[in-house]
């Protein structure tokens, strides 16, 4: 009856997680989705806890050789108190700005998590074998014959997948953070040091499996550490989105790899569904940058660039005064607004909102240009427009609205810059060479809200600046928008 519970509620927990997934891919239907994966994961806890407290497994078949009982739900539940208390910290504490870092932190976790519980299944194994070796009784049954060997590469290829999303995380957490250059790091023959540790990795997978010891683990993790390393070292900084997604699915194969070793069916569909969503989102991020998605798993296979545009004289700019880029809209019959991070960090969602209601009100035609990567996490954009009630169906893909701006009268370019640099489209040598971007320059005028002529995240320069109908808006994106509602 109890086994039966616990298989049922798993089942029931790995459809409220497919629900979920299956509602987070629309923003209208965004928020039922995240109550969907709230409910599966508190499903997922409950069920997890009292099956350890009764004595049954992850798997659903009763045990007697774990911490079950009152001390183990008492460990259990100090670890969850000690985990809800600091996850709950972070998550007030941390800016919309600040979310991908924080993602790329857990991913970290759910790595050296995997790393851990390899191990632990390893000393685990090797105990119970010598013990049954000493006592002259047969081998446990999940670990005789053949059943040995699948538990060392379990345990091997955990270990691996878990160590690379460990360093691959810790160092994408220091890019985002600009605690590390996001310049990629370009070591001589680096696809080449690349392909010799996965070839080294399938070489001590094969000695472990005949002889599983402590030193062949000890030596694959150090490469598997350096591996994640110089994976995520060598990824430009305009391609660190999509290595976000890829390590978000890199931590979900190594979440499924611990679900193997701890005999736990919903760790492995759950894994298995993050590692699957996490690829696909990074193939559809990668097709909508124009890059090759084995380029970017490969870590930056082939990815030499040059230019940064830094030594190019594009000649003068031209600025414009909140008062004038008022009078400009006035007399505005379409505007189009491409928002990037800088809105983000003035918060200026909120007098960007006020703008559009103001000027469709005055009959004129406000609609918004959101680049798949613009802001520093997918949907970035889209997210802080919904929090400041802008109307979704004015709300536009990059695809959607690109071929509607050479019939613009204004585009208000607020604290973007990456996402609608022409350099990507007209300098092959440029680091975000191929990437799509918003053609804002095909507007009749183009207002750009920044506060200096710095490079974006990239670090490129940007031609735009310097076009004949672009002018520039410089100050907080928020001060300047609420400049220019005072004069509407
Ligand atoms: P960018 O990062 O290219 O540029 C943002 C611009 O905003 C800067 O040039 C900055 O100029 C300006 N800015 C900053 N603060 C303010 C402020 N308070 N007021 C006005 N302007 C401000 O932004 P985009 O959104 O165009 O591009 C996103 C970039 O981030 C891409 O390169 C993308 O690859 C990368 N990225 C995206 C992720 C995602 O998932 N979306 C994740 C990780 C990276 P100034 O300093 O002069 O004010």
């Amino acid at each position: 009856m109890a086994i039966t519970l616990v298989q049922g509620s798993f089942i029931l927990a790995g459809l409220l997680f497919i629900l979920s997934l299956a509602g987070l891919s629309k923003h209208t239907t965004a928020e039922g989705g995240n109550r969907y994966g709230m409910l599966g994961m508190a499903a997922a806890l409950i069920i997890t806890v009292f099956a350890a407290v009764i004595g049954i497994d992850a798997a659903g078949e009763a045990y007697d050789r774990t911490g079950s009982g009152a001390t183990g739900f008492g460990l259990m539940a100090l670890a969850m108190v000690i985990g809800a208390v600091i996850g709950i910290w972070k998550a007030k504490k941390v800016e919309m700005t600040g979310m991908p870092e924080l993602i790329a932190l857990l991913h970290s976790f759910v790595g050296l998590a995997a790393v851990l519980v390899g191990y632990n299944s390893y000393f685990d194994a090797h105990h119970r074998l010598a013990e049954a070796r000493d006592r002259g009784l047969p081998a446990p049954a999940d670990l005789a014959g053949s059943m040995e060997s699948i538990h060392s590469g379990e345990v091997f290829v955990g270990v691996f997948i878990g160590a690379i999303t460990f360093t691959g995380s810790i160092v994408a957490y220091l890019k985002l953070s600009a605690k590390m250059a996001s310049k990629p790091l370009m070591l001589p023959k680096h696809n080449l040091l690349n392909l010799g540790a996965l070839v080294l990795f399938i070489i001590l997978t094969i000695f472990f499996v005949m002889d599983p010891n402590l030193p062949l683990l000890l030596i694959m993790t150090v490469i598997a550490l350096l591996l994640g390393f110089h994976l995520v070292a060598a990824i430009g900084g305009g391609d660190m989105p999509v290595v976000v997604s890829m390590l978000n699915s890199y931590s979900g194969w190594a979440a499924a790899a611990a679900g193997f070793m701890l005999n736990n069916d919903l760790l492995i569909i759950t894994g298995a569904l993050v590692g699957s969503s996490g690829a696909f989102l990074s193939y559809v991020m990668c097709k909508g940058m124009g890059r090759s998605f084995v380029n970017v798993i490969a870590g930056g296979f082939g990815g030499e660039t040059s230019s940064a545009g830094g030594d190019v004289d594009y000649g003068e700019h031209r600025e414009i005064t909140a008062e004038e880029t008022a009078e400009l809209l006035r007399g505005a019959k379409s505007v189009i607004i491409t928002p990037g991070y800088g809105m983000a960090v003035a918060q200026a969602q909120y007098p960007v909102a006020e703008i559009t209601h103001k000027l469709r009100a005055k009959g004129i035609n406000v609609r918004f240009g959101i680049h798949p990567v613009a802001g520093r996490l997918p949907g970035h954009m889209n997210v802080l427009l919904a929090e400041a009630k802008v109307p979704y169906d004015i709300v536009l893909e990059m695809d959607e609205i690109n071929d509607d701006l050479g019939e613009t009268d204004v585009v208000l370019v607020i604290g973007a810059n990456d996402t609608v640099n022409p350099a990507a489209l007209d300098d092959p040598g440029s680091p975000i060479a191929g990437m799509p971007v918003l053609h804002v320059w095909e507007a009749e005028n183009v207002i750009v809200f920044k506060r200096s002529m710095a490079t974006g995240y990239a670090g490129v320069q940007n031609p735009l600046f310097f076009k004949e109908n672009t002018q520039m808006l410089f100050g907080d994106a928020k001060e300047r928008v609420d400049d220019i509602l005072k004069a509407l």
